[in-house]
């Protein structure tokens, strides 16, 4: 199993270093053909605006979008998050509105630009994750089908989740923590073989579905 980590800008050696540790193959993703073969995407923290522009520069955007569609694990953490989210309040238009939510960009102000934080994360685990917050967005509106995995002490959300897209405000990775990689890893399994019982259903449009080239046209 191979989950690619998209490598255009930003903190994406971190993510691979962690994925690495937990003896999962990460792919750095600059081209659409890095994308073939991989069963979910983390999309690191860095600059959105550098990384929307990286995304349609090199064609990836619908690439990206139909991993997703096809249920593939999404994990965005900081710029990542704003890149999945539908709406981004500062104006700029989305990326991958796979996420009903809300972001503001750099919420937290300048004096306190970066800072580190514990949270309990139920999904996870019972210890606390720490994580850092590096220029970071909070989530303002929250859809009906998104849940919340993680708030702020003073009650911002910080994690969410809708089906198969995950997104953290801060860095897991910069931290030492690796359960948010870990449960990526669980969700691109079982997007390799969805378990019986599951509904048994095959993922219709994958790979068996593009291996036949539509030859003679
Ligand atoms: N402030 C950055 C942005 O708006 C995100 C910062 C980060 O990813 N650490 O894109």
């Amino acid at each position: 199993m191979r989950i690619g980590v998209l490598a255009l800008q930003g903190a994406f050696i971190e993510h691979l270093d962690v994925l690495r540790g937990l003896g999962v193959e990460g792919v750095p993703v600059r081209l659409p053909a890095d994308l073939e073969g991989v069963s979910g995407l983390i999309l690191p923290g860095g600059e959105s605006t550098t990384m929307r522009k990286l995304i349609d520069r090199w064609g990836l955007h619908e690439p990206i979008l139909e991993l997703a569609r096809q249920g593939a694990p999404l994990f965005g953490t900081c710029a990542g998050m704003i890149l999945l989210s539908k709406e981004i309040l500062d104006g700029d238009e989305p990326v991958f509105p796979l996420l009903d939510i809300a972001v503001k960009r750099n919420a937290f102000g300048r004096q306190v630009d970066s800072f580190e934080a514990e949270m309990d994360v139920p999904l996870v685990g019972d210890t606390p994750v720490h994580g850092v917050f590096i220029r970071a967005p909070t989530v303002e509106r929250v859809g009906p089908d998104v849940d919340v995995l993680a708030r702020l002490d003073n009650g911002r959300v910080v994690a969410v989740r809708q089906r198969n897209v995950i997104a953290t405000a801060f860095h897991p990775e910069l931290a030492g923590e690796t359960r948010f990689h870990r449960l990526v890893a669980t969700m691109a399994s079982e997007f390799d073989e969805p378990r019986e019982g599951a509904g048994r259903r095959r993922h219709p449009t994958r790979r068996t579905a593009k291996a036949h080239p539509e030859g003679g046209r």
